[in-house]
C-alpha cells in the first residue's frame, strides 16, 4: 500500500506537526466527540480533579492522538505518550506510571496490543492509582501497594472488539471517533493549504476533501502532494483542474479509492462473482493480513456502502459493482 494513502503510516513529516489543530474550538469535525469532551475537561478543571479515563475508537488518521493531545493541554496538565506493542514488560509500564505527575494524562495507543501481564499492572492503576508489586518467590512472596498519583489514562485503539471486557470496563468515557464528512474535510484542507503558504481555490480544496478517504491524516497528505504538482507543473494555485489531474496521477480515484481499495472490490466482483466471501480467502489472495483489511481497508468500503458484512462473509454492494463499471448479476433473494 502506498505509504501516502495509508492512514496508518506515521505521520513522520514535520509539517504535520503545524496542521495539527491544538485546541478544541480549532478541531473541525466529530462534533459530538467534541462537545463532551469539553464538559468533562470543564467540569475535571472546576473540580481540580484527574478527569475520567477516555478510549478512543475508530479507524486510523481521524484524530485520536490529536484529540488527547489537545485534551492534556485544556486540562492544564503534562502529557505522556506511549504505544501498546512498545510496552513488552510490567516494569515498563509501571516506569512510566510512577514518573506521572498529578492529574497528567498518559495517552496509549493501539492498547488493544497491550500484553496480558502489563495489562494486569493497568487495573489497579486505573482503577485505585495504585501499583501492585510483588516482592520475593516463592511461599515468602507478598505483594505492597504503591500509591500513584492520580492521571488520565486514553487509550486509542482501531479495533474495539480485541479490547478485553475487564480493561473496556475500566474506561468512564468511551468515544467512537466517525469518518468525516467532505464539508468537514473541506475546512480541513482549506486551513491547511493557508497553514502551509499554499493558494487554493475553493473548487480546489473542496476536489481534495472530496477524494480523502473520510480521513484528516489522508486530506492533508494529498494537500502537500497536490501543491508538489502546482508547483512544478503549474501556477502554483491549487485549482479542481490541478487537483484532479494531480490525484488521477496518483492513483486516488474519484471517490477516493486507491489500488488497494480497488484491488479489494475487484477480487470480490471477479473471482467470487460478488461474494459473499470469507475475510480470511480474501486476505490470501490479497497477500493482506486480515487485521490490515479490518483495521483500514473496509471501514471506509463499509461506510461508502460499497461492500457489506454478511455471517457468510463479504459482498459487494450495488454502489460497488457500479464503481468498477461492472454489471452485478442478478439472483434470488438480493440483499441490496
Ligand atoms: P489517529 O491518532 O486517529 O491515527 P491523529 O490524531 O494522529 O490520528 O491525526 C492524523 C493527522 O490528521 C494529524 O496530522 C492531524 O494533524 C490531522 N487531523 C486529525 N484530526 C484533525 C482535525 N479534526 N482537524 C484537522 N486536522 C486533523
Amino acid at each position: 500500500r502506498d505509504p501516502m494513502l495509508d492512514p496508518e503510516a506515521p505521520d513522520d513529516i514535520p509539517d504535520d506537526r503545524a496542521l495539527r489543530p491544538q485546541t478544541l474550538e480549532e478541531f473541525v469535525g466529530q462534533a459530538e466527540a467534541r462537545s463532551n469532551l469539553r464538559v468533562f475537561v470543564q467540569s475535571a478543571r472546576m473540580r481540580g480533579e484527574a478527569m475520567d479515563h477516555v478510549l478512543f475508537h475508530g479507524p486510523p488518521g481521524l484524530g485520536k492522538t490529536t484529540l488527547a493531545q489537545i485534551m492534556a493541554r485544556e486540562l492544564g496538565v503534562g502529557f505522556r505518550m506511549t504505544s501498546g506493542p512498545v510496552l513488552a514488560k510490567a516494569g515498563d509500564l509501571a516506569a512510566i506510571l510512577t514518573n506521572l505527575e498529578a492529574r497528567d494524562v498518559l495517552f496509549i495507543d493501539e492498547i488493544h496490543r497491550l500484553s496480558p501481564v502489563v495489562e494486569e499492572v493497568l487495573y489497579p492503576a486505573m482503577e485505585d492509582f495504585a501499583l501492585d508489586l510483588v516482592i520475593g518467590e516463592g511461599p515468602a512472596a507478598r505483594t505492597v501497594r504503591i500509591d500513584l498519583q492520580p492521571f488520565t489514562l486514553v487509550g486509542a485503539t482501531t479495533r474495539l472488539g480485541l479490547l478485553t471486557t475487564p480493561l473496556r470496563d475500566r474506561f468512564g468515557i468511551p468515544t467512537r471517533l466517525v469518518f468525516y464528512t467532505e464539508e468537514e474535510l473541506d475546512q480541513i484542507v482549506t486551513r491547511g493549504a493557508r497553514l502551509l503558504g499554499a493558494a487554493a481555490t475553493p473548487e480546489g480544496a473542496r476536489e481534495i476533501a472530496r477524494r480523502a478517504r473520510g480521513t484528516p491524516r489522508i486530506a492533508g497528505r494529498l494537500l502537500r502532494r497536490v501543491i508538489d504538482f502546482a508547483l512544478v507543473e503549474g501556477d502554483g494555485r491549487v485549482t479542481r483542474e490541478l487537483a484532479d489531474s494531480a490525484l488521477t496521477r496518483l492513483g486516488v480515484d474519484g471517490l477516493g479509492l486507491d489500488g488497494a481499495d480497488r484491488r479489494y472490490l475487484s477480487l470480490i466482483a471477479e473471482n467470487y462473482g460478488g461474494g459473499p466471501v470469507g475475510i480470511e480467502t480474501i486476505a490470501a489472495a490479497l497477500s493482506e493480513s486480515r487485521d490490515a483489511l479490518e483495521e483500514v481497508i473496509e471501514p471506509f468500503l463499509l461506510q461508502q456502502g460499497l461492500i457489506a458484512r454478511t455471517p457468510r462473509g463479504r459482498m459487494l454492494g450495488h454502489k460497488g459493482w457500479r464503481h468498477l463499471g461492472l454489471e452485478a448479476p442478478r439472483r434470488e433473494g438480493d440483499l441490496f
